[in-house]
This record gives structure tokens, sequence and C-alpha cells, in this order.
């Protein structure tokens, strides 16, 4: 069972590496953010208030998720809502949830296990739900390049705007008690400031197959 764990901080192009890698090794790919996205929307919808910890917990137990191009949430298309400044504003409130953190990995290990592997990106990936993984990544990129990324993918919001939230994200993210934010011992740092999509990925193949 081949898995890879692709950690780091927003902006530092996880999700469009962790899919070009998933392609070019056949492999399906996870988003987890877009899971613990998709607790905070499903808590918004039903005005739970985010930091309420035990419905949000009941929640996320309950919520049945499709996560994949598009985001079904409780059968309802939430792909560009989980994106939005309302679930942004308030996920990492979600993420700091133990019960939901303890439901997510193991819908995590579940997904994986039912595909026979898989490519999984996120913030404890190689800290917590794939340890053991062959590849562990943790990638970085200097934060003017990371608001840069982030603002062209926000396009509603300026680049300001975008970048005191990636700060703001970061910290908490880094600093909160469960399962913080951090690279593993034995996980491979890679500054994607400077390289492409294609340059990263052939690095990392690189890495797989030393
Ligand atoms: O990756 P993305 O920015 O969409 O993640 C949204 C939030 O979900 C992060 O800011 C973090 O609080 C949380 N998260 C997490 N653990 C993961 C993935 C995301 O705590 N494995």
């Amino acid at each position: 069972m081949l898995v890879i764990a692709i950690d780091g901080p927003a902006g530092s192009g996880k999700s469009t590496v962790a899919r070009a890698l998933a392609e070019r090794l056949d492999l399906e790919y996870l988003d987890t953010g877009a899971m613990y996205r998709a607790i905070t929307f499903a808590a918004l919808r039903h005005g739970v208030d985010p930091a309420d910890v035990e419905p949000v917990a009941a929640l996320a137990r309950q919520v049945d998720m499709d996560i994949g191009e598009v985001v079904m949430v409780d059968g309802v298309d939430a792909s560009i809502e989980i994106r939005g400044p309302a679930v942004t504003q308030a996920v990492s409130l979600v993420a700091n949830n133990p019960e939901v953190r303890t439901e997510m990995v193991s819908r995590q290990r579940e997904w994986v296990h039912k595909r026979g592997g898989g490519v999984l990106e996120g913030r404890d990936i190689g800290t917590v739900v794939f340890p053991d993984a062959q590849l562990k990544v943790y990638l970085t990129a200097s934060p003017e390049v990371r608001a840069r990324r982030r603002a062209k993918e926000v396009t509603d919001l300026d680049y300001e705007t975008v970048a005191a939230d990636l700060v703001r994200r970061d910290t908490y993210d880094s600093q909160r008690e469960n399962d913080p934010l951090r690279q593993a011992d034995d996980a491979t740092s890679l500054d994607t400031s400077n390289l492409s999509v294609e340059e990263i990925v052939d690095q990392l193949v690189a890495m797989l197959d030393q």
C-alpha cells in the first residue's frame, strides 16, 4: 500500500502538488482540509456555533461528505462555499476540536484502506494520520508567494486581506492544542517558492525511487 503524506501551511502548494503527484502515480488524492471545511460549512448551515465543542463534534460524526473536485455535504454542493470567507474564518476553530479530529482521522484512514493507498494533503498527515507513509513531505513557501497564490484563487478578496488571513490561520494552526501543524521529524522539507509544479513532482518521484 503506497501512502504519500503532504503537509504544510496554507498556500504552500499542497493541493496542486498532491493532485499532480497523484495523477503521475495513478493514485487517488484526498484534500483533508476540505473535510474540516465541510464540517464548518455544516455547522454554519445548521446554526451551530463553531466554538460549541459538543454540538460540532456530534455534527462531525453524523455528516455525510463526499470530497472530490465537487464537495458534497449532506447532499448539498458546498464546493464554492467551503472556500468562502465565512468558512475560512471559522475552520481553524473547528479543526482544534479534538473529537472532530478523531472522527476525521478515522475517516481519512478508512478512505486510504478502501483504495489501497493514496496521496493525502493536510496539516497532520505525516505526524498523526499516516506516520508510516512511504513518503512524507513538508512544503513551505515564502509568505509573499503563499499570499499571492491564495489571492489568485480567491478573486473577490484583495491581497492584504488574504495575506492577513494566512498569517492568522497559520499562527493558530501551529499553536493550537490538538495536533498542531508541524513538520514530522522524518519528513523532507521542500521550499516551493521558486519551483514549478512539474519540478516539485519530479523531485518527489525521485525521492520515492530512492
Ligand atoms: O488546507 P486548507 O487551508 O483548506 O485547510 C483548512 C483548515 O483546516 C486549516 O487552516 C486547518 O485549521 C485545518 N486542517 C487541519 N488538519 C488537516 C487539514 C486541515 O487541521 N489535516
